[in-house]
């Protein structure tokens, strides 16, 4: 039985110019435009040719025991030993659930047609993603009642979201409870390509990075800080500095969520994205914390790295940006390793030199660092036993493009460096029982 695949193509998008024309194409990005924007963004593409190796269905049973169980046991492995993606392989977690058995079948960096960072990309229109096995919902009666359902299930997501996210920080928890959620409304015209099957995105409007690097610059004073203040500053023009009635203050962003749901499985199928998208607010809201945050000198560093965060959105896709170092700290004060943040520079450092897959042009170093944060949300969230809409193995065959790695690279490195990933796969798969 043949069905229709979603992957969910999570991306973040930087520089204002993010925008999609009339005519269905991505406009390439700009570095140099003000303000930044951050749309991060999901597609939803369904591959002619994708089989599923099981059935949703018979999933759960068939992988209770193994061969999870099995390949967990290797887990971790020898410090010495190189990764999946350094070996040139799929990770031996996700392998036996896929269809695609090489890393090339994964790889669509640069493709000029299946790499949605490629300029010329078009998206299809809602008569095709019907065709596909998708149902809008906002035009398809039949799934309007689930618009509500959505909105339901995205507050309990937002919950474990904070938790994992904030434990008991109350303004953490306050951030993580002001974004919002937007229901992407599709194109009127059912035959244009419509940028609604982007599955997902979160977006940090340039007013909102004005607001916290004003309340960078208004808050520090004094030598030790200087630079921090001086960071924030030339990311501020004269008007936006001065303007006393603008806000000077973190700012928790927006949700855009596709209205494309799969038929057959509904607004599960769409799950794995909310999680995602909450793991980039989640590291949105935690560095302009940390940014805002320097006191003593361990506070003063930590803060510099995040200013340094905010300060090279902008060049995010410059192909030798240094990468910043906050997401040691990110990972840290989520309660998971040093290690497993290290293992997510190691990744994207091998992308950004270009060692691993095909070369690709188009690639954004910062966006492959972020994205491994929405990768790993969706994975430390979601159901891994292969129920319908599970994280684990439903999405080990998203593919690497322009701003994403392979889903598969990130659940190696957590499943080597991640207690929590590992006891998450253990416990819904049975494999103590
Ligand atoms: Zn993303």
């Amino acid at each position: 039985v043949r069905k229709s695949i979603f992957l969910l193509l999570f991306a973040l998008a930087i520089g204002s110019s993010w925008a999609f024309s009339r005519s269905g194409t991505v406009a390439t990005v700009s570095a140099q435009t003000t303000p930044i924007e951050m749309p991060i963004e999901l597609v939803i593409v369904t591959p002619k040719k994708s089989k599923p190796t099981r059935k949703p269905a018979s999933a759960p049973a068939s992988i209770q025991g193994s061969p999870v169980c099995d390949v967990l046991r290797q887990y971790p492995r020898s410090e010495s030993g190189a990764l999946a993606f350094e070996k040139g392989e799929i990770s031996p977690l996700c392998r036996p659930f896929i269809r695609q058995k090489e890393r090339a079948e994964l790889d669509r960096c640069g493709d000029l047609k299946r790499d949605p960072y490629v300029s010329h990309y078009t998206w299809s229109s809602r008569n095709e993603m019907t065709k596909k096995g998708k149902a809008n919902l906002y035009t398809d009666p039949e799934f309007q009642p689930q618009l509500s359902a959505l909105f339901e299930r995205v507050e309990e997501i937002r919950e474990a979201s904070a938790k994992l996210c904030c434990g008991d920080d109350s303004q953490c928890r306050a951030l993580m409870a002001a974004v919002k959620i937007d229901v992407c409304r599709p194109h009127e015209d059912p035959d244009s390509p419509d940028p609604c099957v982007f599955g997902g995105s979160y977006r940090m409007p340039g007013k909102g990075y004005a607001s916290v690097f004003r309340a960078i610059q208004r808050q520090y004073s004094g030598e030790e800080t200087a630079e921090l203040k001086r960071l924030a500053s030339r990311n501020l023009s004269v008007d936006e500095m001065r303007d006393p009635e603008a806000a000077a203050e973190p700012v928790s962003g927006t949700i855009v969520l596709s209205s494309y749901v799969s038929k057959k499985l509904g607004i599960a199928s769409i799950e794995p994205v909310v999680m995602h998208e909450f793991g980039h607010a989640c590291s949105m809201i935690k560095m302009q914390q940390m940014a805002l945050s320097a006191s003593s000198g361990d506070t003063l560093a930590q803060a510099h790295r995040a200013v340094q965060w905010l300060d090279r959105a902008r060049a995010r896709c410059k192909a030798d940006v240094d990468l910043p170092e906050s997401y040691l700290d990110f990972w840290e004060s989520l309660g998971e390793s040093r290690d497993l943040a290290q293992c997510f520079y190691r990744l994207t450092k091998a992308n950004q030199d270009q060692t691993v897959d095909r070369t690709c042009s188009n690639l954004c170093p910062g966006h492959f660092l972020e994205e491994t944060v929405g990768v790993a949300f969706s994975l430390l969230l979601g159901k891994l036993d292969g129920s319908p809409g599970a994280a684990f193995p439903g999405t080990c065959d998203h593919v690497r493009d322009g701003q994403h790695p392979m889903v598969s690279d990130v659940v190696d490195c957590m499943a080597q460096h991640s207690l929590r990933f590992r006891e998450r796969l253990r416990q819904m798969n049975h494999c103590d029982g």
